[in-house]
């Protein structure tokens, strides 16, 4: 698919939309019989020093935040649930400081300990140094996603106030050191365009990653952009399927934002061809601090990951990248993000 192509497919709607949907769908099962990945994520620091202008964590907001920072009891009892659960790709994610490297670090050889091993660590912890992304991957640690957002290098120092090669440069870095590494983008940030979005494909492409996610902009109070809509569902969807398509291999998540937007908006997201969920399994205290999306985030629960799945007429996963130990398969008996029986 050329650059055009992707221009055309981005604006499809109506029957062509739907052979779009349908031709990722059936990409994804070919590649994916095994179904939809359940991850579980726990954001582990709200401190972020950098100043995106469409995220209610950014440095300028300090003073409005209520930091909060997890102890290694409190990830590692977050994890406890997941391994309760079937769940077997532990995500540890939280805004971009120096001192998260310690704290998801210490943590990590504990969880690949509960798991006997058995266990993918994905990571999101924003640009660290080099040595730092060394000793994350030495604890334990086999994933990192680090988003470009925007591959438009004047949007994104306009929006994120530094240059996209920032974060380019660390993309590379972390596949140099042995990771699987995911990346993403923001579809419907202002000032950007069908052509910059077709670019964004071609980016990660190029950046030969493994995953990467399409995000809808949702507009958050106390922000500069707080005054501007929600990206469009349609465009980040047919994102999707055009993603799919090129990359079957790819883990492509169906985002909270989309169910944020639009009820329902998940199961589009696998209907669209996405084979990943995360599951929130932040403690309730924190998880109203960690604001990536406003104070109103739509924070996904087991039950509701599970229903998706099922909407979508597809099965849960606990793995897609290694083949697992026990049954491959996640409990659907229960209706909330407890345990399920
Ligand atoms: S989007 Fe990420 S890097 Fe930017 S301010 Fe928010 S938490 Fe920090």
């Amino acid at each position: 698919m050329n650059k055009d192509e992707i221009i055309q497919f981005l604006t499809a709607d109506g029957e062509e939309q739907q052979m779009l949907y349908e031709t990722a769908r059936g990409v994804r099962d070919k590649q994916f019989p095994e179904g939809v990945c359940i991850r579980g994520v726990v954001e582990v620091c709200n401190l972020c020093l950098c100043n995106c202008d469409y995220c209610p964590m950014r440095r300028d907001n300090l003073k409005n935040n209520s930091l909060f920072t997890l102890n290694e009891e409190g990830i590692l009892g977050a994890v406890e649930q997941m391994t309760d659960c079937g769940i077997r790709t532990v995500f540890l994610q939280g805004g971009e400081n120096p001192a998260n490297t310690r704290v998801a670090g210490g943590a990590i050889r504990k969880i690949r300990s509960m798991y006997r091993d058995e266990v993918n660590i994905i990571l999101n912890l924003g640009v660290k140094t080099a040595a730092e992304y060394a000793y994350l991957y030495e604890q334990g640690a086999n994933g990192y996603i680090l988003k470009f957002e925007t591959s438009d290098p004047i949007n994104h120092e306009r929006l994120r106030h530094e240059a996209l090669d920032k974060r380019i440069e660390a993309i590379q870095l972390l596949l140099e050191t042995g990771y699987e590494v995911g990346t993403g983008m923001i579809i419907g940030l202002p000032g950007q365009t069908i052509d910059s979005i077709a670019d964004d494909i071609l980016l990660a492409k190029s950046l030969k990653v493994h995953m990467c996610s399409v995000s809808p902009f949702l507009p958050a109070a106390h922000t500069p952009l707080e005054r501007y809509s929600s990206g469009s569902i349609d465009l980040s969807l047919n994102a999707i399927s055009i993603m799919r398509i090129l990359h079957p291999e790819w883990l492509i998540p169906s985002v909270s934002a989309l169910e944020k937007i639009r009820i329902g908006g998940q199961i589009a997201g696998l209907n669209a061809g996405a084979n990943v969920i995360t599951v929130n399994y932040t403690p309730k205290q924190e998880s109203g601090k960690y604001h990536i999306y406003g104070e109103n985030r739509f924070v996904v629960t087991l039950g509701h990951a599970l229903q998706t799945i099922a909407g979508a007429g597809l099965q849960a996963a606990a793995d897609l990248r290694k083949p697992a130990a026990g049954p491959n398969a996640i409990s659907k008996e229960t209706n909330h993000e407890s345990i399920p029986s």
